[in-house]
This record gives C-alpha cells, structure tokens and sequence, in this order.
C-alpha cells in the first residue's frame, strides 16, 4: 500500500522535470512533477492553516483543470478528503450535495460559482480559479496566510480519500466515500491497461466523476502525463491525441460513437495509443468492433460502480469473440448472482449482479439506511454491494449484461428488458443511438416505447422503424411508438436519462 500523495513525491525526486499534468486553457498550464509536488505541498499547508485536518473535507465544483487537480490532490496529501461536485447539477442538487458533504471550503471556476446557490446553509468560503467577480482568488488565498505547517503525518489507508456523488442517474444523488485503500486498488488494477512512466492519458470526462478518476490517478501514480479537457469536442479530442502523442485515453461509449462519425478521424495519426479505455454506459457490440477496427492499440472495456462492488474487464482486442459481454472479473474482484428473493441462483441464470472487491465504498456518506439496503452478505459473512444490474455469467465466466433492474418494465405481465429492443434497433443501419422505455398502457400495464436519433442521412421514418422491429419480437416486446430525436437527453457522463424519456413519452401521448 502506498499514498498517492507519496507516490507523486517520489516522482518529484525521480523526474522533477517530467511533465505531470497540463490542460486545455488558452495557455495551458503545465505542472511538471517538482511543479506539482510544490504547489500540492502549499494547499496542504494553507488548508491546515485555515483549520482544516485529516477528516475535513472540501468541495471542489468547477470544469477540469490543472489548478483543479492540484488542489483535489494537495488536500490528499493533508489527509482531507475532496467532494468534487458536477457545476452541470442544477442549483437545489448542489446545494444537497454540499451541505451533505460538510465541506469546510468549496473550490470553484466561473460555472460552479453560477451553478452554487450564493447563500447556502453553513455557507462554506470560496475560492476561486478563474475570474470570479467578488471572489478571493486561489492565488490570493493561498498568500493570504503563512503557511509551512509541517506536514508528513501519515494518513490513515481507510480514511476517505474522496466522497463522489454517484451520478443520480435512477434517483437522489448518493455520496460515495471512498477510501485511500480504494483508490490503491484501483491503482494496482492499472498495471491491465499497461500504464507506466511513459503514458500519456488524455481525460475529456469531469473530474468529480468516478470513471475519469479511475484513469488519472493510476496515470500519475505511474509517473505518466495527463492531458485535462475541459470540455469533450470531437476535433479537439483528435488534435490534443497527435499533439501530445497519447498512449492512453477513457472515453465513455457516446464518445466514441461521436469519434466514430466524425470525418476527419481517419486523417489522424492515433499509433501512438496503448489502450483505450470505456466505462460508466452500455458499449455496444458493433460500435466496439468499429473502434478495434479504426483505431490502434488495445480496448479495454470496464463495467463497475462508484460504490466499489467489483469490476469486470473485457479486453476487447484479445478476445473479439466476446464483444456481448463487459468481460470478467478483475483481480481481486467477486461476483454472485442473486434472485429478487436475495438468495443465489445457479450458475449460469439471470440475476441481480452483486460483487466485492478490494476497494469498496466505506458507505454512502451520512445514509446508514441506504448504506444496508445496498449490501447482500454470503454465508460466511462477507460483505457485497448490490449493482441494481441484471445479468448473468456465459460458460466461460463473462458477464452479460441485460439492463438496469429499475428499467425494467412488465408489459401483460411478462418482463421486458429496453436493452434488447435496443440491440436490435441499433442494428438498423439508419440508427446512430436509441434507447427504449415503459409507458403505461392500459391494455399491457406498460409498454415499450423508443426514442431514436437517425444517422445524418438516414431516412427511415417512425412506422418504417416499428415495423420492422416489432416485425422480430414477441406480442409483449412490441414498440407502441418510435419518436425521432436530434439528440437522447444524457447527463454530463453520457448516460442515457431514462426518467426524462419517459417524461417526453407522457407529453407525447397524453
Ligand atoms: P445511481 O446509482 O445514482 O443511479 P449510477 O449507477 O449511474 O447512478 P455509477 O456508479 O456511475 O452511477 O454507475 C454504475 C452503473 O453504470 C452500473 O451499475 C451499470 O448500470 C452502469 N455501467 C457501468 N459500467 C458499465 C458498462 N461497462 N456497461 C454497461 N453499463 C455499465
Ligand atoms: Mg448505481
């Protein structure tokens, strides 16, 4: 085991030189590992100072930045624990999400300073990193009182490292505390995606979202370079790869689908990268293959939840026979499939996906209750998270996703899985995205309604495209309707929001 913050040190000293992070400001601002140490020594101080101690937490809510992730990562080095809040959640959310996470300070850039409510209950100081009218710069705060406290106490391993509010994509936002043990997992698991001294990760997804942190702290960890976007545009993603010749990228699986359509991605010199790596949202199988077929080095596909309960891995370019499936276990990962009952089904059936790793959520932060009624126990005991995912494991021990439990729905009394309809959709050589919901039908209970964007010169119309799914699937699979969108309503990480759809298809069909 070992601290990330330490880890960083050792590079300060190894490769002082060594470009740490860099991001995508106008001037971007480069941090070279002695860079990064120094700056990192000086937030930890000045946080002391400003009463702050292992234990403490502070709130971070702006786009991705250098600044940023010199501050998330000074404040590990003292031991507090970061709540990085998406400036993109509207203003009740963040209010929730701050006064949830008791920070003591909160970090912002012009959005999140628009998206915080300006007299929020135990309103905690802020800080700003880029202009803010009216706000004390994170230059003139870090000046603003001496600093050189001693530091060097060690940091308890079990301590929260990071409290990360689960992205809210089937209910209230969750926060998630994880721990600096955790985060070591995950730093070990990235010995699989071939990380070392020499990558170069380019990140486009925020920073407060779990599946960006997976890659970049293992990165720095390594002593490679990050790359920082502060917002995800196809042609700049593309440009920021050549220039900075990367090795090692996460995107989540929209993303690639807009690499895949952009035009000007063949003219590209993508040789450099190493591995690719896609989380957080269903990958389909065809747009895997795409990706392995157009863009050199490895791809490896991660399903797994902020909370910890396990990963799997598929490594899509050694085993192309299984582009289906999201893989299997991690090292140091378990799964068990369970019935509604919570009692274990026999090999090989569907169920809900618990799973227990080495790096698993303390608990969800302040929320007992939620906390329990997220774990399963086995009969010896031992504690597993509850995905909320329905799947089972092939005969070679991958796992097949089917969809989200609470996406469910029950259409004349039989289940009916969206994720199928949407397969098959996808196969339509029209259809660039489409998801599927329930409605409510009076003759059904519900029935599944889909919500399609077409390719740009795709033409087949609604009736076209109902025709000819519900020519392949049974009376109870039926598409009711098939509405045409210029875009799917996502969050900020891509996930398809299943409650807007079905707020649409009430509008839709009164
Ligand atoms: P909330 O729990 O608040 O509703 P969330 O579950 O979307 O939000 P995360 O922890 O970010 O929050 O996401 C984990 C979920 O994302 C998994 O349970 C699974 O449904 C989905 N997921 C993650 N990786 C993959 C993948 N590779 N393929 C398909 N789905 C995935
Ligand atoms: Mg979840």
């Amino acid at each position: 085991f070992a601290l990330l913050a330490d880890l960083i040190r050792q590079h300060a000293v190894t490769t002082p030189l060594k470009l740490a992070i860099t991001d995508d400001t106008e001037v971007p601002h480069e941090l070279t590992y002695a860079d990064l140490d120094a700056q990192m020594d000086r937030v930890a101080s000045r946080l002391t100072t400003a009463g702050l101690q292992a234990g403490s937490t502070i709130a971070i809510c702006a786009k991705s930045s250098s600044a940023y992730a010199s501050i998330f990562l000074g404040a590990l080095r003292a031991g507090i624990a970061v709540a990085p809040l998406p400036p993109s959640a509207t203003t009740s959310t963040l209010t929730k999400m701050l006064v949830d996470s008791e920070a003591k300070l909160v970090f912002l850039d012009s959005d999140g300073n628009a998206a915080l409510p300006q007299q929020a209950p135990g309103h905690p100081m802020r800080v700003a990193l880029d202009a803010c009218p009216g706000l004390l710069t994170m230059e003139a705060w870090l000046h603003s009182a001496a600093s050189g406290i001693a530091l060097g106490r060690t940091v308890d391993a079990d301590s929260a490292f990071n409290i990360i509010y689960s992205s809210g994509t089937t209910g209230e936002p969750k926060g998630v505390v994880q721990s600096h043990r955790m985060r070591w997992a995950h730093i070990q698991r990235a010995r699989r995606y071939k990380y070392s001294a020499t990558s170069v990760t380019l990140l486009s997804t925020p920073l407060y979202s779990n599946t960006t942190l997976v890659a970049f702290f293992p990165a720095l960890a390594f002593g490679g370079t990050v790359v920082l976007m502060s917002k995800f545009d196809t042609g700049k993603y593309l440009a920021l790869c050549e220039a900075h010749r990367a090795t090692h990228t996460m995107l989540v699986p929209v993303q690639y689908l807009r690499l895949m359509q952009h035009e000007g991605f063949g003219q590209h010199n993508l040789s450099t990268f190493v591995m690719k790596l896609c989380s957080s949202a269903p990958f389909p199988a065809a747009l895997k293959s795409e990706v392995l077929a157009r863009w050199p080095g490895g791809l490896t596909e991660i399903y797994g939840m902020t909370e910890g309960g396990g990963s799997c891995l598929l490594e899509a370019d050694v085993y192309p026979g299984k582009l289906h499936t999201v893989g299997r276990p991690a090292p140091g990962s378990e799964f068990r499939v369970i019935s509604e009952g919570g009692t274990e089904v026999p090999e090989g059936s569907l169920g809900e996906i618990v799973g227990r790793s080495k790096g698993m959520m303390t608990g969800y932060h302040g929320r007992p209750g939620l906390t329990s009624e997220s774990e399963w126990f086995d009969q010896e005991g031992r504690r597993y998270i509850r995905t909320g995912d329905l799947g089972r494991f092939d005969e070679d021990g991958f796992l097949i996703l089917v969809d989200r439990i609470k996406d469910l729905l029950i259409s004349g009394g039989f289940n009916v899985y969206p994720r199928d309809l949407e397969d098959i959709l996808h196969q339509h050589t029209d259809i660039s995205e489409a998801a599927v919901t329930g409605i409510p039908s009076e003759e059904w209970g519900e029935s599944p309604a889909a919500f399609v964007v077409l390719k740009p010169f795709g033409n087949a119309t609604p009736a076209d495209l109902m025709r000819w799914v519900n020519n392949q699937v049974g009376k109870t699979q039926r598409l009711v309707s098939v509405t045409l969108l210029k875009e799917l309503p996502r969050n900020a990480i891509g996930k398809v929001l299943k409650r807007e759809l079905r707020q649409l298809a009430r509008l839709e069909r009164p």
